[in-house]
Parts: C-alpha cells; structure tokens; sequence
C-alpha cells in the first residue's frame, strides 16, 4: 500500500496524470507465472512481489515489490488509457513503462545507484542479446510466439531509447512530448510512430533518424580518442560509432548517440572551453549523428582527463585511449558517480586481468585504486532515505537498504 500510494504521487508530480477510477486492487496470486499483470483496476502479481516478512525477507525484495507495484501502476496510463495497436508496438508501453519506473526508483532513492544498477543489468541481459543469433529490434517485425517478445531489449533497451529521447530533449522537452502524448491518444491503440511524433511537434525537432533505434538491432560500438595541442591549448575528441551486422540485418545506418560528457582539469575540477567547433555539442552533451566527428574544444589552458557516456547516457560499447593514469584521476575526481563508478570498474578488471594471466602486479596501481576508493567512500553524498513515505515495516532498516542494495543484480520478474 505504502508502494502504491507513493506510485499514485509521484506519477501526480512527475508526469501530470492521475488515477482515474475510484477503487484500486492488488492481487497476489501463487504459482503466476509471470512478475505482474496490469490489468485495469485490478494489477494481479506474483505474490512474491507483494508479500514480505520482515524476518525473511531481502533488502532487495522490498525494492523489487515498490519498483514492481509501482510498474504495474503506471501502465494505467501508459499501456491501459493508451495502449498497442499491436503485438510489433510492445515497446511502446513496456520501453517506456520500465523508463517511468526507473525514474520513481531514482527519485524515491538514489538516482546514481540505480543507474548504475540498470547499466549492470542492460549490460549483463540486452547487450549478450543484442551481439548474438537473437539480436532482434526494440520493436520487432515479425514472431514465431508472442512469449518470445518480453525481451531485454523490448524492455530494458526499450527504456534505453526512450531515456536518450529524454536526454535530447531535456526534462521540460520531454514532459512537452509526454503531455501531449496524453492529451492526443488517450484511449486509444496507438503505434511507436505516434510516440516519437508527439515528441517532435511539441519540440520542433526532427526524430526520423532517432526512429532507427527502435527498428536496429545491434549495439553500437563508440571510439573516442583525444589529442591536446599546448600551443595553440586546443582539445580534440575524435569520434565514430559502428553497428556490426545482426541476423537479418546486414548493413546498419548511423545512429544518434546523446554524449554527454565533461572535461576534468589538472587539479580535479571541472574545465570550460571558450568556443568549440567541429560538431554538435550542447552544455554538457555531444550529439554525434554521423559515423564519425571530430569536436575542437578553444581556450584549453592544460590538458584535461575526458570524462565520456556521463550517466551511460546511450547504450554503447565505449572504446576510448585513456591511460590506467587517466582512469584512477576520473576515479578520484569525475563529478558524475556512473563515471567515477565505470573509471573503478575498468582499473580493477584491468587489475584483476593482469593478475590472472600471470603479469607482474603494479603497486602503484592497485594504491592509486584503494586511494580512488577511498576518496569515493569519504565524500559520500549525504544520504537520502524513504522520508515521507508514511510506513516502515518493522525490522528493516530503511536507510540501510537504500545504500547497499543497488549492487545487487535485479530480479528479473516481469509481465506484460
Ligand atoms: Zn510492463
């Protein structure tokens, strides 16, 4: 009840829509076989994810349940009020439903846990689909079984795409589009092409290549490299993307990738640049089109350390050129935590990897990330707890479970 209320609330703040009958039923039912269903006025779960005793259960299943309730909820809007003119749009109501639902987790607890968390997720489930024999569109063109649609990439890289949507256009932008989204196709069965194009005419923008997303498979690889030049303290980023071929799709088109991105200076802090040419960059975003760029950053005074896919801000495979060097001073000082996060993760694997195959081990190394670690542990960001939220089952610690269980990997309990 505490889920849903909250749910009800913040789908009131965030996106302006209310609840529309005057009962509400939860359900659980044993031995479903799916997460939740989110029939109207009465969303049916697997009881798993409405019942929990404190005395067993996890930290991690009282986050399933809100983040499931809360999913479930907000199909009213988007998947019940507007639904799918068919089986081929899925991805219109579970893309953005998962994305709705990222975003209460986000704001109800902590936004970069659970970034970071999506990311292992999306990593760990939709990029082994989307480089293998299953590789298949966010929104496929043809089934052998339906079952076969309630995929990662219909889910998880669904919400991917309508992120970078929200990225593009920025939280005013987005909420133009969503509004008028709710206002245009309230109750009816509608099509991804109707999503995007609500987008565009609330922004003047043109979204026809951003349609590419939802109808490529494949996960693009991004190569940034970088070059300083002292004299004339200039800073270029080179980039280009590629889509290797998928099953049934030899050839890819170029894809619109939201870069978003900082420069850290010498001393830890964040560096400006006084003109910048070469490509297409928005405060902190670059948004490479083409298959490649090269983006020249003036008035430079040192050679900064990159600090790239800020937030993971789209779904690629990064390949950069910076140094171990460069990644233990992202660890210490990139002001974005997904960053200072990636910049960890990448020392110790290359640590770790240096270690299995018998390389001789690098003290400074594995110094430079316990000091990078224990910068991160220090400067804490100040805690953010479930305040407000009216109920606290007896036994848990509340505060407790907001901090440590974003490493866990996400149970995959899903519906339709
Ligand atoms: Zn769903």
């Amino acid at each position: 009840m505490d889920s849903l209320k909250r749910s009800m609330a913040r789908d009131e703040k965030r996106f302006g829509r209310e609840y529309d009958l005057d009962i509400f039923n939860i359900v659980a039912v044993s031995d479903f076989n799916f997460g939740a269903m989110e029939n109207k006025g009465l969303n049916i779960f697997n009881d798993k994810l409405v019942f929990a005793q404190p005395a067993t259960a996890t930290d991690a299943d009282y986050e399933n349940i809100e983040r499931v309730i809360a999913h479930e909820y907000f199909h009213n809007w988007t998947g019940n009020r507007i639904t799918c003119r068919d089986w081929f749009q899925l991805c219109l109501k579970e893309g953005l439903t998962v994305y709705r639902d990222q975003e209460f987790t986000s704001d109800e607890r902590s936004r970069a846990v659970k970034r970071i968390s999506d990311v292992v997720t999306l990593r760990s489930a939709q990029f082994p689909e989307d480089g293998g024999p299953l590789a298949h569109p966010a929104r496929p063109d043809h089934y052998r079984e339906i079952n076969n649609f309630y995929t990662p990439t219909v889910y998880e890289k669904g919400a991917e795409i309508v992120r970078m949507l929200a990225t593009l256009l920025g939280e005013a932008g987005f909420r133009r589009g969503m509004d008028l989204y709710f206002e245009r196709h309230d109750g009816e069965a509608t099509t991804i092409e109707a999503f995007l194009a609500v987008f565009a005419e609330a922004n003047g923008v043109d979204l026809e290549q951003f349609k590419t997303r939802y109808l490529q498979a494949g996960t693009p690889r991004l190569t940034v490299t970088d070059s300083y030049d002292a004299a004339s303290q200039t800073y270029t980023l080179k980039l280009s993307q590629e889509t290797l071929p998928t099953p049934g799709q030899p050839t890819k088109q170029e894809l619109v990738l939201p870069i978003k991105f900082g420069l850290i200076g010498p001393n830890g802090s964040p560096m400006g640049w006084s003109a910048v040419s070469g490509g297409e960059v928005q405060d902190d975003m670059i948004v490479l089109r083409d298959a490649s760029a090269e983006i020249t950053f003036s008035g430079v005074a040192n050679k900064p350390v990159p600090s790239l896919l800020r937030e993971f801000s789209a779904p690629v495979n990064l390949d950069t050129d910076l140094t171990q060097d460069d990644r233990l001073f992202s660890a210490q000082h990139d002001s974005d935590p997904y960053g200072r996060w990636q910049a960890l993760q990448d020392v110790a694997t290359a640590l770790a990897v240096d270690a299995a195959t018998g390389k001789a081990r690098s003290d400074a190394a594995v110094d430079g990330l316990s000091r990078a670690m224990a910068d991160t542990l220090a400067q804490q960001e100040p805690r953010r707890c479930l305040q407000g939220a009216g109920f606290e089952p007896a036994g848990r610690s509340v505060d407790r479970a907001d901090h440590r269980q974003g490493y866990r990997p996400r149970t995959h309990s899903r519906g339709p």
